[in-house]
């Protein structure tokens, strides 16, 4: 995939996807909360300041951009391929920071579940993964 876009639309696509309350986070939000959870969002006291913490039962979800978080073999994730250095450093550092943060987080005993962008088309899948990670069945009419 060429990077088609002049540098002004590249720029505003990155401050939308990079932004905060996300389409897909509001996605996995909504979920959670017809589930009952009580969540806290970013919070920065933790390491990488999660997009979504369940404090009471010690979990922590992040809802990741294919793209910018490198989902592996995931057609979202191809890298442009003009300035293929900027990308790849851009990219393979966010994916290192990831781990670094998900390691930290375990360390202190935190469950995590990464919910992808792209996992978000089949809402069905992804309330049954929420649902099993959070331990919580889902009920027959949802
Ligand atoms: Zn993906």
């Amino acid at each position: 995939m060429a990077d088609t876009f002049s540098r002004k639309k590249r720029s505003w696509i990155m401050s939308r996807i990079k932004g905060r309350d996300t389409k897909p986070e509001k996605i996995v939000r909504t979920i959670l909360k017809s589930m009952g959870c009580r969540i806290r969002r970013y919070d920065t006291t933790l390491p990488g300041n999660p997009d979504i913490v369940l404090k009471d039962k010690w979990k922590i979800i992040f809802v990741h951009g294919c793209f910018w978080h490198g989902h592996k073999s995931c057609s979202r994730s191809r890298r442009p391929s003009t300035n293929r250095a900027f990308w790849n450093r851009k990219i393979d550092g966010n994916i290192e920071r990831d781990l670094k943060v998900r390691r930290k987080l375990k360390n202190m005993g935190w469950r995590i579940l990464v919910v992808w962008e792209c996992q978000l088309k089949d809402n069905t899948h992804l309330k049954t993964s929420l649902a099993k990670f959070i331990g919580q069945r889902t009920r027959r009419s949802i």
